[in-house]
């Protein structure tokens, strides 16, 4: 068996993890529940689970790395995840503490920031320099690719776009502002707004909304036409400031390709009048960029690249 590294993308409600090989591909692969309601001290174990439970599908001696990327403020350098809302963590060594436990070194990445290498090296962005990357599911996250580096900022939370204010009028958010752009244009924000439209108490999903968007019905394509306007006005922003080339449209909801592009691209388009239209495209690993991102800073810690 060839030498293999493990790969873990932690979310708000899944974690999923792979053993992959030099050449990329998962020869493995686990998905579990990520059961935050029962706190830091359960999620950490369940982690540390999957990841020996994939070391366990692997030849002795074989295993030469692995890397977990996880939501929140994520000190790369460090190794520590300082806080994740959706996690209910705080200051958790999680790299070092897996590593304890397989007896390999492992890397820690921020999910968006990770994906946003997995796309740039491998995915949509690959030969661009200059690219934004925005992922839309249970929330709405944002990684910025400027010179060929991603950028995790001073303090580790560069690229929150789900947390800009587009309408400050607008509906609280769990940070504590208002009107940010994930409560108007994640899949919870969509599905809360066509309750909200429709009195519709039936069992709805952002994917059943998009779907009735697609049969012309009126409710429907009112609460995607605010998603849509609310994420041009965030992404003009983020175009004006930073000129990228691309903006990759990823995650569970974000990689529906042109029922999102379209609009998008004609709602940006009128809104970034002194700067150029950067070209919009969808993720290539839609909601697996980062475990494909992990993958590659495992890759990265092993000294392979
Ligand atoms: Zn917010």
């Amino acid at each position: 068996m060839p030498d293999c590294v493990i790969a873990v993308d932690v979310g708000g409600t899944v974690m999923k993890g792979a053993v992959v090989g030099r050449d990329g591909i998962a020869t493995a692969s686990l998905r579990r529940a990520t059961d935050r309601e029962r706190g830091q001290r359960a999620v950490v174990d369940r982690i540390i689970g999957l990841a020996q439970d994939l070391a366990a599908q692997v030849g002795d001696g074989r295993l030469v790395a692995g890397a977990v990327a996880v939501p929140g403020t994520v000190d790369e350098a460090a190794g520590i995840a300082r806080g994740a809302a959706n996690l209910g963590w705080r200051d958790v060594p999680i790299a070092g503490l897996i590593s304890q436990r397989l007896g390999v070194p492992f890397a820690l990445g921020h999910d968006v920031r990770a994906g946003a290498l997995a796309e740039g090296q491998l995915g949509s962005g690959r030969g661009s320099d200059d690219f934004l990357f925005v992922t839309i599911g249970t929330g709405v996250g944002g990684a910025i690719v400027a010179g060929g580096r991603v950028l995790a900022g001073a303090h580790s939370r560069a690229g929150e776009i789900g947390h800009l204010v587009v309408r400050p009028d607008g509906r609280e958010c769990a940070c504590g502002k208002r009107g940010c752009l994930e409560t108007i244009a994640s899949a919870p924000a969509l599905i809360r707004r066509y309750r909200e439209i429709t009195g519709d108490a039936d069992s709805i999903t952002a994917e059943l909304v998009l779907e009735r968007v697609r049969d012309g019905e009126d409710a429907a394509a009112r609460v995607w036409t605010e998603a849509v306007e609310a994420l041009a006005d965030a992404l003009a922003a983020f175009v004006t400031m930073f000129d990228p080339e691309l903006v990759i449209l990823g995650g569970g909801l974000g990689s529906v390709g042109p029922p999102l592009l379209d609009p998008l691209r004609t709602a940006l388009t009128m809104r970034v009048r002194t700067a150029s239209m950067p070209s919009l495209v969808t993720a290539a690993f839609g909601d697996a960029a980062g475990r494909v991102g992990a993958a590659l800073l495992a890759w990265r810690l092993a000294g392979v690249t």
